[in-house]
């Protein structure tokens, strides 16, 4: 009796739709997702670090890297929206489960740090370039400001139309 039981049981089996849902392929609208770094744009410049409001992103200048606590993040993207370089987004998945506090940490990647070195060489020497210029500018009309600083004091029409009745 049993066993046409079991029998009955793997013919219907066959013949019906599986019991479980199939895992869906696409997630639903509004998941928030997590947060993911490209590193090939980020510069480091820790404004992330500074916007998150749990104090999940940390930035290590002088080691060059970036870290995430995934379990402080509440997802809120803020730091996503104040990235100046764009290079952090929501991953449309969702985070994966686990049982300890981890910290994922991010090495800048070297082209990204060849482009902060050019960027930043680039900077220095339009600053020195301007400082140049300045002092080039000072040494040729030295002479000129402390001719225009006399320029006020010798205009008396103010102080004479103050009072007109007098
Ligand atoms: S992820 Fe964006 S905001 Fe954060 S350190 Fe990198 S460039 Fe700056
Ligand atoms: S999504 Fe919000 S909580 Fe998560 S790391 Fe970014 S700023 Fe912090």
């Amino acid at each position: 009796m049993a066993i046409v039981s079991f029998k009955n049981t793997v013919i219907h089996n066959l013949f019906s739709k599986p019991k479980t849902r199939k895992v869906e392929k696409e997630y639903p609208q509004g998941t928030r997702g997590h947060v993911e770094n490209d590193m090939d744009l980020c510069i480091l410049c820790g404004l992330c670090s500074i916007k998150c409001p749990t104090h999940a992103i940390t930035v290590d200048k002088a080691e060059k890297t970036w870290s995430i606590r995934p379990m402080s993040c509440i997802q809120c993207r803020c730091c996503v929206d104040n990235c100046p370089k764009k290079s952090l987004s929501m991953g449309l998945r969702f985070q994966e489960p686990g049982s300890e506090k981890v910290t994922k940490t991010f090495k800048q990647s070297e082209k990204a740090i060849a482009a902060q070195e050019a960027l930043m060489k680039a900077a220095k020497e339009r600053a020195a370039a301007a400082a140049a210029a300045k002092a080039a500018q000072a040494a040729q009309g030295g002479a000129a400001p402390a001719a225009n600083a006399a320029a006020p004091a010798a205009n008396p029409a103010p102080a004479a139309n103050a009072n007109p009745k007098e």
